[in-house]
């Protein structure tokens, strides 16, 4: 007989993993049904963001960074070294290493939580039935009170430029992250958040980057005055980020992969000698249910899923990725904790308006809340308050004394409505501002919390004062 779950979870991704170790703290027989292969033929959990996403790029941003600031910037420290010198192989030896101890950490979590790991590809069938194919073809059924749907995504392909990662000529990013020698230029098709942080990691490595990105707006989903100052920066480090472009063709060459490209001044031609393609990803609902089970996508192939995550199937939840929002690692764990909670009849809940965004560039960019732009549109009184890197001594002391802290204010009621950051550890000063929205703070809340000197988070002090222009540490306009 069939056995039962009070949950299966289909995909052990951020998303999936997190709501079964959590179903499982509650109390509920869970099951995981996971089936990615990693590099070394070894079946693993994880997902995306720990095999070939948010781990292995942001280990190699830190290696390429550290190899570059030996290179470039302990000069001005007065610390002068020769000979500094790449392997590449280690480089990659490391990454591969922290990939497996950290998904090798989930296989842990879910023994100790006694999650049960059921390998092979999960599809729903009706009634909450979930058919599970090894991958030796065995097949089995088993039933769940409760079926959690967490499948994430893959990249979106394009016409003009097909993907080979086994070639290794145009790749995704799984492909760029495993690149065995330096490419001498990269072109990079799409200047997202992929195409930034892999174009980042090459070029500090010594790659000539050309990024070719379609919209004429540079990181629209940001606050605009924050992506000019970034654009500045980025073109300053020697990306060539070139905007408004359409790439036509491309071929593939001896010297490496010929692009046709079309900008508003005509045709143009450029050879790299490898092509990344990152222009957005898609949700991954290719074979996840039957047809009779009745399960609702939405026109652009996303899970149909309400504000907590229920599906339009009784019992079927989904989460992550392959759900409206963000795709952020964080958002789909923190859906999978509300719905694990909600399963277990609790009240679970989840505050879309403060989901933090991180690009893990040089600098680093983040932020949480609306944009300058989106308040506009949306008619919301607002006041601003800003603050450079530029004045605050732990920057300057730190050698990263450029870009700035934006606070967005509600003109009324002085509620924190957006915090953009725009410098030094961008990624861990926006929590700050994120704490302080999820308390409904206001901009003077912030203005009169002590922040320890000399620290990064005074630049988010100043900027609160300066909402109302008491900024010590500027002249106030
Ligand atoms: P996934 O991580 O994609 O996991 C889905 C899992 O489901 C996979 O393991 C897959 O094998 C499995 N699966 C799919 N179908 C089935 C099936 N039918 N049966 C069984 N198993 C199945 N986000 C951040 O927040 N911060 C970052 O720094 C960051 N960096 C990134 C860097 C890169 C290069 C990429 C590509 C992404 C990055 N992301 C980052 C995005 C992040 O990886 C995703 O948002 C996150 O992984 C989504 O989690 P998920 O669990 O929904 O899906
Ligand atoms: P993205 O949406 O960030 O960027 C894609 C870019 O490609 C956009 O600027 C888009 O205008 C452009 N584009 C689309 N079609 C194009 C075309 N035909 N030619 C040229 N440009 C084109 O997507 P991504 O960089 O592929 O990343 C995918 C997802 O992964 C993102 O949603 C992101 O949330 C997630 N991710 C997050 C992080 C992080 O949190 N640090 C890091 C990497 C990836």
């Amino acid at each position: 007989m069939a056995k039962t779950y009070d949950v299966v979870v289909i995909g052990g991704g951020p998303a999936g993993y997190v709501a079964a170790i959590r179903c499982a703290q509650l109390g509920l027989e869970t099951a995981c049904v996971e089936k990615w292969i990693n590099s070394k033929g070894a079946p693993a959990l994880g997902g995306t963001c720990l095999n070939v996403g948010c781990i292995p790029s942001k280990t190699l941003l830190e290696s390429s960074e550290q190899y570059h600031r030996l290179q470039h910037e302990l000069g001005a420290h007065g610390i002068h070294i020769e000979g500094v010198r790449l392997d590449l192989d280690q480089m990659m030896a490391r990454k591969e290493d922290i990939v497996l101890q950290l998904t090798n950490g989930i296989s842990a979590l879910f023994k100790a939580n006694g999650v049960e790991w059921l390998k092979g590809h999960g599809k729903l069938l009706v009634d909450r039935q979930v058919e599970v194919t090894a991958q030796d073809g065995s097949v089995e059924v088993v039933n769940a009170d409760n079926v959690i749907i967490a499948t994430g995504s893959k990249p979106i392909d394009i016409g003009a430029a097909r993907v080979d990662n086994a070639e290794g000529l145009i790749v995704d990013s799984t492909g760029a992250l495993d690149f065995r020698t330096v490419p001498a230029t990269l072109g990079v098709i799409g200047a997202g958040v992929i195409g930034l942080e892999m174009g980042s990691v090459w070029s500090r490595l010594g790659s000539k980057v050309i990024m070719l990105e379609a919209v004429e707006d540079f990181l629209v989903l940001a606050d605009q005055q924050i992506a000019r100052d970034a654009l500045r920066q980025f073109k300053k480090q020697g990306l060539d980020i070139r905007l408004g472009t359409r790439v036509m063709a491309t071929e593939k060459t001896a010297a490496g992969v010929k692009v046709q490209f079309r900008d508003k001044t005509g045709d143009h031609e450029i050879t790299v000698e490898k092509l990344l393609v990152s222009v957005g990803r898609r949700p991954n609902t290719d074979n996840i249910a039957a047809p009779e089970a009745g399960l609702l996508l939405d026109e652009r192939g996303f899970i149909h899923a309400n504000d907590i995550c229920e599906t339009n199937l009784p019992g079927v939840y989904a989460i992550g990725d392959v759900v409206r929002g963000p795709m952020l690692a964080h958002k789909g764990s923190e859906e999978g904790i509300m719905v694990a909670e909600n399963i277990a009849g609790q009240h679970g809940h989840l505050n879309y308006d403060a989901i933090p965004w991180v690009i893990y560039t040089a600098p680093e960019i983040a932020w949480v809340g609306k944009t300058e732009q989106a308040l506009k549109t949306e008619g919301i009184p607002y006041k601003i308050g800003s603050f450079p890197f530029s004045a605050n001594g732990r920057a300057k002391a730190m050698e990263a004394a450029v870009g700035m802290v934006k606070i967005l204010a509600h003109a009324e009621t002085d509620e924190l409505l957006g915090c953009h950051i725009i410098g030094p550890f961008a990624s861990e000063l926006v929590q700050e501002a994120v704490l302080a929205m999820e308390f409904h703070a206001s901009s003077e809340d912030l203005a009169r919390t002590i922040h320890g000197h000399p620290t990064l988070y005074e630049a988010i002090h100043e900027a609160a004062l300066s909402v109302h222009g008491r900024a010590i540490h500027k002249i106030n306009t």
